[in-house]
């Protein structure tokens, strides 16, 4: 099958056009600046032919015109006829609790996320529009709506609810959630695949470190907890996010500093995290490289970044009653030996140990001879999780990821 997966922002449509028999994307692409002056579309064919176009591109509809348009260009496409879209799966940041996985797109669901606006009101609008977009330039491809929280859905309430009046649940949906799912559900079964052992014989810590991130604890195939909550901002120390805080801090500093809510927002979201606290940089490559040269702020960025990561492996084991495999992915888990290094130096007592050549080389399997728990670096690939839900469910065959 031949799918669309589409990814819409407020201002940007990424796209990855999918080949799910060879399970390749034959193209890929960005579009930017969607509603601005200087929007432009990026594409790569997966020959490595690459173009760009700059055009009035003033919504997500004539975005998606665009993407359609270089697909089926003479000398940059990949197809000849549009008809050869068979379904477009769109990533949807918030199901809420409805949503406890994949679905096919109908005014009942669009309503329904509409509805959720509120539990997402950066994310759903952008993919909710998305999905209009589509729904006038191809009528008559199914689309499908692959939820960024549905893989933690079935997470006890002992790790979704939060210790506030219960009321506040019932009445406002005020609870854990977590995001990542897709991802977190791909690499855990990546390394259930590397072990030869089915996922619900394993106990399994995924750790996505992109600009956002997050952990998961995997029981036997289900999310049983993790570290981003009702937003993405809880858990680990991120990009520009602060992650686990007191909210009392928050408080106070609306107090100190007379911010209003959107400041404080703001505050905690885009000037917190690694920015906030070395005032350097929210990228780990330019953290780390500050922090080699002896910039003190950075290194507690650094420090403070993989202590919560190690923080969490053990409160994860614990969770589970047992670890049998750790795996990092996402742009810092994929590429940062030293934040592995870092993460894992005290893990010895739980059979944690990395093989430092392994390591370096950032090969799959990462761990030691010695090593009671596999250690693996996984590229993640949410694209492909997205056009493969979305030809289980358009096709109504079981398609193993
Ligand atoms: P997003 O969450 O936006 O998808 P990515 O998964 O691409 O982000 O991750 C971006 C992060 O990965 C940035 O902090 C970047 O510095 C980091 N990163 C990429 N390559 C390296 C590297 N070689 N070493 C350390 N960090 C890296």
């Amino acid at each position: 099958m031949k799918v669309l997966v589409l990814n819409c922002g407020s201002s940007s449509i990424k796209y990855q056009f999918y080949d799910t028999v060879q399970r390749v994307a034959l193209a890929k692409g960005l579009v930017d600046r969607i509603g601005m002056l200087g929007a432009v579309l990026t594409h790569t064919r997966f020959d490595g032919d690459k173009i760009s176009i700059v055009g009035e591109i003033l919504d997500h509809a004539i975005g998606i015109e665009y993407v359609l348009a270089v697909l089926l260009s003479k000398n940059h496409g990949v197809i000849e006829d549009k008809s050869e879209i068979d379904a477009v799966g769109h990533r949807v940041v918030h199901g809420g609790e409805t949503f406890t996985g994949s679905v096919l797109i109908s005014p009942e669901v669009v309503k329904v996320l509409q509805d959720n606006v509120g539990l997402a009101p950066l994310h759903n609008p952008p993919n909710i529009k998305g999905i209009q977009a589509v729904t006038r330039v191809l009528p008559d491809v199914p689309q499908v709506g692959v939820f960024d929280t549905a893989f933690h859905s079935k997470m006890p309430p002992k790790a979704y609810l939060y210790g506030i009046p219960f009321e506040l649940y019932k009445m406002h949906q005020i609870r854990r959630y977590g995001f990542h799912g897709t991802s977190h559900r791909y690499v855990g079964g990546i390394a259930a695949k590397k072990l030869g052992k089915p996922l619900n014989e394993l106990k399994i810590v995924t750790a996505h470190l992109g600009n956002g991130c997050s952990m998961a604890a995997i029981d036997q195939g289900v999310s049983v907890d993790t570290t981003m909550g009702f937003t993405p901002l809880e858990g680990l120390l991120m990009g520009t996010r602060c992650g686990d805080i007191d909210t009392s801090v928050i408080l106070h500093v609306m107090g100190k500093e007379g911010l209003q809510l959107s400041e404080a927002n703001t505050l905690l979201n885009k000037h917190s995290g690694l920015i906030g606290i070395s005032g350097e940089s929210s990228d780990m490559r330019e953290i780390i490289s500050s922090m080699k040269e002896g910039h003190k702020r950075s290194r507690y960025a650094f420090e403070i970044f993989c202590y919560r990561i190690t923080k969490y492996i053990g409160a994860y084991a614990a969770a589970m009653g047992g670890i049998d495999a750790l795996v990092f992915t996402g742009g810092i888990g994929e590429n940062s030996p030293d934040v592995r290094e870092e993460v894992c130096r005290n893990l010895a007592f739980m059979g944690i140990n990395l093989n430092n050549d392994k390591n370096l080389a950032g090969e799959e399997e990462i761990s030691s001879d010695d090593s009671r728990v596999y250690v693996f670096r996984i590229p993640t690939n949410e694209e492909l999780v997205i056009a493969l839900d979305t030809e289980v469910i358009v096709s109504g065959k079981e398609v193993e990821i």
